[in-house]
């Protein structure tokens, strides 16, 4: 079996090994894993949620242990990465409540009674990027579980270590052998054996949207439903008449946070021309105040990139670029990369248009409301958008407007696990996470019960 050598993005040292799973061990693990469904999908709902709230109570006493290992192997902030800690805890905690929660229908018909049940579809395969390696696995697997199915979660290669834990969590908390495996591998060998196994009877693809069409031709081949989260190149709309000094000091955070390393980033700071000058001008300190560098220190607001493959890529996008402005990042080993703002020449330029997943940002001048909205549209991504204005009906009507899945007024919140949350456009299909993510684990069968 080949190994995979995992590196610490912040000083480049090597952390240990993790073997990479083969076609056979994919197909072994979703054995086990029907096996393991057939009892969990038969418990009473009441005992499915009593066992996912002791996970979410197993996974809550270790979450400065999982905390620590993403900060090695991922390079997040450690206040992030506990927050990411806990937000595992809090979707268990949250799907915990949908087993008793998934209620059929009885629909009036002539002769008879129907009903409806709503019954999972046994294996879910979880494909994650290397981004958000714990949440976006809990995302998955939570509400899947929630719902009766069993899942094989396949990780990025560069970040398998909180998954892999996560996993030895729920055998610490009682959930059956194989209900929940993670397999660490190839995304080419393991994701695509999950994504063509007949049964694997869904897959929840996050990543790259080349990568997700992939993936989504695959499961065409046996029409396999996917859920699929992508990329993005969302906006942050700033008006004339929005608190400046408020809007200036969130914007960082909007886009650098996680290194820019995540789908949600909203890397094109869209500012109204009258107020583009004086923008720029508070904006710049803000940037100038992101702490970049050991994600160990808890005053580190911004660590390195997840792999110098990563980096370099980044990198590629910065050579020869207009920048306005970055803060300072340390130099030597790890994967180094300032905050930049840039000032593109237009919204045609690849700069403004390409999903970057750094700590880059391109701001752009728009001239009125109809503007605005045209050039956050201007984009073959839909996912995230923030507005900031003062103006309550204009804040409603650009939310409307503009075409994404998650957007905010005057806040750059993106993600509560209790809300729907997922792209329009080249940024996916389907919704995780909020009230209806646990019935999409489910398909709905009718049934007719003669009573003349
Ligand atoms: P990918 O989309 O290629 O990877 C995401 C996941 O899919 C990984 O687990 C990967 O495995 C797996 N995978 C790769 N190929 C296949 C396949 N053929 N079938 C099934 N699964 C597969 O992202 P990259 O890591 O290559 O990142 C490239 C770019 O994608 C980034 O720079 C960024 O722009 C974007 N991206 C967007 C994300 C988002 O949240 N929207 C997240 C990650 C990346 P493996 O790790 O083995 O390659």
């Amino acid at each position: 079996m080949t190994a995979l050598t995992l590196i610490d993005p912040t000083d480049e040292s090597v952390i240990g090994e993790v073997p990479m799973a083969t076609v056979a061990d994919t197909d072994a693990a979703v054995a086990r894993a029907v096996r393991a469904q057939e009892g969990w999908s038969r418990l009473a709902p009441v005992d499915r949620a009593r066992a996912l709230r002791r996970f979410a109570a197993v996974v809550d006493a270790h979450v400065e242990e999982l905390a620590q290992l993403e900060v090695r192997n991922s390079g997040h902030p450690v206040g992030n990465a506990r927050w990411e800690a806990g937000h595992v805890r809090d979707v268990l905690d949250y799907f915990a409540a949908a087993p008793e929660r998934l209620i059929g229908d009885q629909i009036p018909v002539a002769g008879g009674m129907d009903v409806t049940f709503l019954e999972p579809y046994g294996v879910v395969g979880v494909i994650v990027p290397w981004n958000f390696p714990m949440t976006i696995a809990a995302w998955g697997f939570a509400p899947a579980l929630a719902a009766g199915n069993a899942v094989v979660v396949k990780p990025a290669e560069w970040t398998p270590l909180t998954a892999l834990r996560i996993a030895e969590l729920a055998l610490e908390a009682g959930l059956p052998e194989g209900l929940l495996q993670v397999l660490p591998g190839a995304g080419d060998v393991v994701g695509e054996r999950l994504v063509t196994h007949p049964d694997v009877r869904k897959i929840v693809f996050t990543g790259s949207t080349a990568t997700g069409a992939r993936v989504m031709a695959g499961a065409a081949q046996q029409v396999k439903p996917v859920t699929l989260e992508l990329g993005g190149k969302s906006a942050n709309v700033v008006f004339a008449d929005a608190d400046l000094e408020l809007a200036a000091a969130s914007a960082p955070g909007a886009v650098f946070d996680n290194s820019g390393q995540d789908c949600c980033a909203r890397s094109r700071l869209l500012v109204q021309r009258s107020v583009l000058d004086r923008f720029l001008e508070l904006l710049e300190p803000a940037v100038r105040a992101v702490t970049v560098g050991d994600p160990r220190d808890e005053a580190t607001v911004m660590g390195p990139l997840v792999s110098r493959a990563h980096l370099e890529r980044v990198q590629g996008f910065l050579d020869g670029a207009d920048v306005a402005f970055r803060g300072d990042a340390p130099t030597g080993k790890g994967f180094w990369c300032p905050p930049t703002v840039l000032l593109p020449a237009s919204a045609d330029d690849r700069l403004a248009r390409e999903e970057i997943f750094g700590p880059v940002v391109s701001v752009l001048p728009f001239d009125d409301e109809a503007d605005a909205i045209a050039m956050a549209n201007d984009s073959d991504y839909g996912l995230a958008a923030s507005i900031w204005t003062r103006d309550l009906g204009r804040g409603i009507r650009v939310a409307r407007g503009v075409q994404a899945g998650n957007l905010s007024v005057n806040s750059n919140s993106a993600v509560r696990y209790a809300t729907p949350f997922g792209g329009v456009k080249r940024s996916g299909i389907g919704r995780e996470l909020g009230p209806d993510a646990a019935r999409a684990f489910t398909e709905t069968k009718n049934v007719f019960f003669a009573t003349e």
